[in-house]
């Protein structure tokens, strides 16, 4: 078919560049995070969720339209069975510069290596824990010398960079900032706290377990001589530099900083649904545009394009207001 030509590049109308994806190759999860999901959560039917082979045609045409990195998360996305074909399809695309992926870490053990070899360049591992007791109750299943085994598996497997994800609760885990970013340090690795945010209804009340960054770095410089650093990862993580190590401590606080000036990226769904800001509903659903025009991709990057007239401008997270901000949960939209 004869198209007429399609810009290489991905702006919204307030001009920032949308050139990061972060695609949710599945809703499921063999843990069940107590922030993250409710304990009957329901999954999606598997008929609804993309094959692998539509996120490798998505992600195609994300790169062709100028994006430069794309994240695949989920749900748990190495639990999708032949997740693994997919980082092979995608991880050495022209022009994708960065393929990253954020992960549980329970099945790192045995994949690690087989993702380095993919392409992929640096890894996310979720971590709240270092206790085990503590670890499976926030999980509500998850085992920790597990995660622990994968975590060694990536050090082994040589990543450019590991970074861990640790969120705090009040009443959980808020006395582990200090023991985590030690084993980050030990480890050499990198570590971001990520404040809750109110995606979905839980069955705690997240107004009262919200512990804030602003209070956790307080912590942290009593102990730790942070050093503040320029860096970004491109992302809305502001790093600090525990001296004489290799350690970076990046806080991602939706709350106490709005980052969304600087939004580069948008989110797809397991299911397709490309949502334009994590706290909005505003979305595009491209599972038609893949579905019903299996051969031509001009109908899809055209729906790409135009998505970016109603990307908002930002979202807006209120953690006293008794609805959840989305109702979608964090393990819907994708990490
Ligand atoms: N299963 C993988 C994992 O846990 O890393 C990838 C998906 S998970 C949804 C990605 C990240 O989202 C995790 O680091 C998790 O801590 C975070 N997350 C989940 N629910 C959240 C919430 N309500 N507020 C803030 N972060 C949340
Ligand atoms: Fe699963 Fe990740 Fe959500 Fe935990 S945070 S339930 S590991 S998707």
């Amino acid at each position: 078919m004869n198209h007429g030509a399609l810009p290489n590049v991905l702006v919204d109308r307030f001009g920032r560049k949308v050139d990061y994806i972060r695609l949710s190759i599945t809703d499921r999860c063999d843990f069940r995070c107590v922030y993250c999901m409710s304990e009957d959560v329901q999954f999606l039917p598997r008929d609804e969720v993309l094959s692998l082979e539509e996120c490798a045609r998505l992600v195609k045409a994300f790169v062709s339209l100028g994006v430069k990195k794309v994240r695949i998360t989920g749900g748990e996305p190495l639990v999708r069975k032949d997740a693994l074909w997919l980082f092979n399809e995608i991880g050495h695309l022209q022009g994708l510069n960065e393929l990253v992926v954020t992960t549980n870490g329970s099945q790192l053990e045995h994949q690690a290596q087989a993702l380095k070899k993919a392409g992929v360049r640096r890894i996310n591992i979720s971590l709240d824990s270092l206790d085990a007791a503590r670890f499976h109750q926030i999980t509500r299943v998850g085992d920790l010398d597990k995660v622990m085994r994968g975590i060694a598996a990536a050090k082994q497997a040589g990543f450019e960079r590991i970074k861990l994800n640790a969120l705090l609760m009040r009443g959980r885990n808020e006395d582990e900032a200090i023991p985590l970013v030690a084993f980050a340090v030990e480890q050499g690795l990198d570590i971001a706290f990520i404040e809750e945010m109110p995606l979905g209804v839980v069955s705690h009340d997240r107004e009262s377990s919200y512990v804030s960054n602003h209070g956790t770095l307080k912590l942290l410089r009593a102990r730790y001589d942070l050093i503040g650093s320029i860096e970004t990862t491109g992302g809305p993580a502001r790093y600090w530099r525990v001296p004489n190590t290799d350690t970076r401590v990046g806080f991602i606080s939706p709350h106490s900083h709005n980052f969304c000036e600087s939004c580069n990226r948008v989110r797809i769904s397991s299911k397709g649904e490309m949502y334009l800001c994590l706290g909005q509903e505003n979305k595009v659903d491209l599972a038609p545009l893949l579905r019903n025009f299996p051969n031509d991709n001009q109908p899809l990057k055209e729906a790409i394009i135009n998505s970016m007239q109603v990307k908002p401008k930002g979202h807006d997270f209120n953690l006293k207001r008794v609805e959840p901000a989305v109702i979608r949960f964090m393990s819907h939209t994708g990490g």
